[in-house]
C-alpha cells in the first residue's frame, strides 16, 4: 500500500505522488515572533514533524521549509507597546520557540527562512503581479485584486460574492474593492522599512505574500506539501494561492494539509478569548513528552481538547509503557537470543503474533493520512499482551521472553523513535522526571527517600519489621508509597 493524505485542494483523501520520486518538498507556515506560543503552535508543529518524519522514515529525501514572519503589524505593535526594538522581540521569541520546539522533540526543518530576508524577491514578485494586471498601487500600497483571480475561494469553498456581501468597510478605503488584500504598505512613521518602487518613503510587505514567495523560491512551482493550520485556509492560503498562481499560472503546491484546533472544554484555544496557555506553561506543569504524546493522541486533522482529563490519560498511557520497560529491564539482563524460540504456549504464539505483524500494521495505519492514534492503539495492544505474559511468568524468564524485548526495543529505535518521536526515554528517567516534580512541589527530596529506603532495607535483611514499618509510615506520611516486589527491590512514587 502507499501513502494517502487528505488532501483540502480537492477535499479528498489521495494517493500521495511526489514530483520527483523519492524526493519530497513541503512548506508549513510557521510562526509570527512577537509573543510566547500557545498549544495550538505545538499542533501544528507536531502535526508536521510526524509527517516529516514518516515521509523520511519511508524512504524519501525530504526538504521541509517553516518560515518565521519577523515583521508584522503584530510585531509592530507590540515593540512600540514593550518598548523593545522590533529585531530585539522577534529573535527573543524565535529563540523561545526554538527552545519549545526541542523540548517537544520536533526536528528542525531543513530551511527556517525569516519574511525580512526575503524582501527584494517579495518586490519582484509583486511586480510581476502588478504588470499582469492582478495586482495595483494606490498611495505607495500595492493591493491584490481579488476579482481578476478567477479560483478565488476555492481551497476555503468560498463563494465570492458571499464573501463580497460579508466583507468590513474599512474607513478611509483605498481599496478598489473591500476583497481586495495588501502586498505592499507603505510606509508609516517610526515603522521599520524598505526601499520599494512605489514611493520614496518605501514600504513593508504584506503577511500573505511572504508565504508564497519563500515557499516557490526555495521549493519551486510547483511543490509537493504545503502546510498549516485549519485557521490558516482562509484568508491566508486562499491568498498564497492566488498570489503565487496569479503570477505564474502554474500550480502552487500539489497538496494542502491542515491540522485541526486545541480547544480548551470544547472551545476553540485562542488569545482572543482568553483561555491561552503556552508551550512553556503547559510543558512545565505536564512534562514535554506528555504534552508530545497528547498532541498526538488524536488525528491530526481532527480538533483535540486540552483538558486536566486528557493530560491524565497521555500521561497513563506513557506510563504503562515505561512501567512495561521498567519490568523487562528488572527481570532481564543483555543477554540476547537472536533467533525466535519457538512459542510454547498461546500467549507466546500471541505475542509472537502481534510482534511479527506490527510493523506491516504500523505501515498501513500511517499511510492512510498518517493515522497515528491507530497506530498507538497497535502499540499499546503490545503492551497489554506483554503485561499479560509478564504476570504469569514468575521470576525465571523463558527465552521466548528475551527475543520478545529484543524485538520490541529494535521497532522502539527503528519505528517509534524515527517516525514518531515518542518513548524515546529510558523508563527509570522518565519517571524520575515525575518524581523531581513532584518532590519539588512537596518538598520532599529524592534523595532522603532513596536513603530511608536503603535503611529500611538494611533493617529487612536484619529481620527488624518493625524499624522496616515504621519507616514505611514515614515516608507514607510525606506523600511516598512504597511497593516492595518479590526480587527484593522496593520500587516508590508520589502519591
Ligand atoms: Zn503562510
Amino acid at each position: 500500500m502507499s501513502l494517502r493524505v487528505y488532501n483540502s485542494l480537492t477535499q479528498k483523501k489521495e494517493t500521495f505522488a511526489p514530483l520527483k520520486k523519492g524526493k519530497v518538498s513541503m512548506y508549513v507556515c510557521g510562526i509570527t515572533a512577537y509573543d510566547s506560543c500557545h498549544l495550538g503552535h505545538a499542533r501544528a508543529a507536531v502535526a508536521f514533524d510526524v509527517v516529516y518524519r514518516y515521509l523520511k522514515f519511508l524512504g524519501n529525501e525530504v526538504t521541509y521549509v517553516r518560515n518565521f514572519t519577523d515583521i508584522d503589524d503584530k510585531i509592530i505593535n507590540r515593540s512600540k507597546e514593550k518598548n523593545i526594538p522590533w529585531k530585539e522581540l522577534t529573535e527573543r521569541y524565535i529563540q523561545e520557540y526554538r527552545d519549545d520546539m526541542s523540548a517537544l522533540q520536533i526536528l528542525t526543518p531543513t530551511q527556517e527562512p525569516r519574511a525580512t530576508e526575503f524582501i527584494p524577491q517579495m518586490i519582484g514578485a509583486i511586480q510581476t503581479l502588478i504588470e499582469k494586471k492582478k495586482a495595483y498601487e494606490k498611495n505607495g500600497n500595492v493591493y491584490y485584486a481579488v476579482r481578476e483571480f478567477k479560483k478565488y475561494g476555492a481551497l476555503s469553498q468560498k463563494n465570492i460574492e458571499d464573501l463580497e456581501s460579508g466583507a468590513r468597510i474599512e474607513i478611509d478605503e483605498t481599496k478598489k474593492d473591500p476583497l481586495d488584500f495588501a502586498l505592499w504598505k507603505a510606509a508609516k512613521p517610526g515603522e521599520p522599512t524598505w526601499p520599494s518602487p512605489w514611493g520614496e518613503k518605501g514600504g513593508r510587505p504584506g503577511w500573505h505574500i511572504e508565504c508564497s514567495v519563500m515557499s516557490t523560491k526555495l521549493l519551486g512551482q510547483p511543490f509537493d506539501i504545503h502546510g498549516g493550520g485549519r485557521d490558516l485556509i482562509f484568508p491566508h492560503h486562499e491568498n498564497e494561492i492566488a498570489q503565487a498562481e496569479g503570477m505564474s499560472q502554474k500550480n502552487f503546491c500539489n497538496y494542502f494539509l491542515h491540522n485541526g484546533f486545541v480547544n480548551i472544554d470544547a472551545e476553540k484555544m485562542s488569545k482572543s478569548k482568553g483561555n491561552f496557555t503556552t508551550i512553556r506553561q503547559v510543558i512545565k506543569q505536564h512534562d514535554a513528552e506528555v504534552v508530545r504524546y497528547f498532541l498526538m493522541s488524536a488525528h491530526y486533522s481532527s480538533p483535540i481538547d486540552y483538558t486536566e482529563k486528557n493530560m491524565l490519560e497521555a500521561k497513563l498511557a506513557l506510563d504503562r509503557y515505561y512501567l512495561l520497560l521498567g519490568r523487562l529491564n528488572l527481570l532481564l539482563a543483555d543477554q540476547k537470543i537472536k533467533k525466535m524460540p519457538k512459542p510454547s504456549n498461546d500467549l507466546e504464539k500471541e505475542l509472537a503474533k502481534s510482534l511479527e505483524e506490527f510493523p506491516s500494521k504500523f505501515k498501513e495505519s500511517m499511510d492512510d493520512d498518517f493515522n497515528v492514534p491507530k497506530s498507538l492503539g497497535y502499540v499499546f495492544e503490545i503492551v497489554r499482551i506483554f503485561n499479560k505474559y509478564l504476570d504469569q511468568t514468575g521470576t525465571t524468564p523463558a527465552p521466548f521472553l528475551f527475543w520478545a524485548r529484543d524485538e520490541w526495543m529494535k521497532m522502539q529505535k527503528e519505528i517509534f523513535e524515527p517516525a514518531l518521536g515518542i518513548f524515546i526515554s529510558e523508563p527509570q528517567k522518565y519517571f524520575e522526571r515525575f518524581k523531581k516534580n513532584k518532590s519539588e512541589a512537596q518538598s520532599v527530596s529524592v534523595e532522603l527517600v532513596e536513603s530511608k529506603i536503603a535503611e529500611r532495607r538494611q533493617a529487612r535483611s536484619n529481620k527488624d519489621f518493625k524499624k522496616s514499618d515504621t519507616i514505611r509510615d514515614e515516608l507514607m506520611k510525606l506523600g511516598v508509597e512504597l511497593k516492595d516486589r518479590p526480587d527484593g527491590t522496593t520500587e516508590w512514587h508520589f502519591k
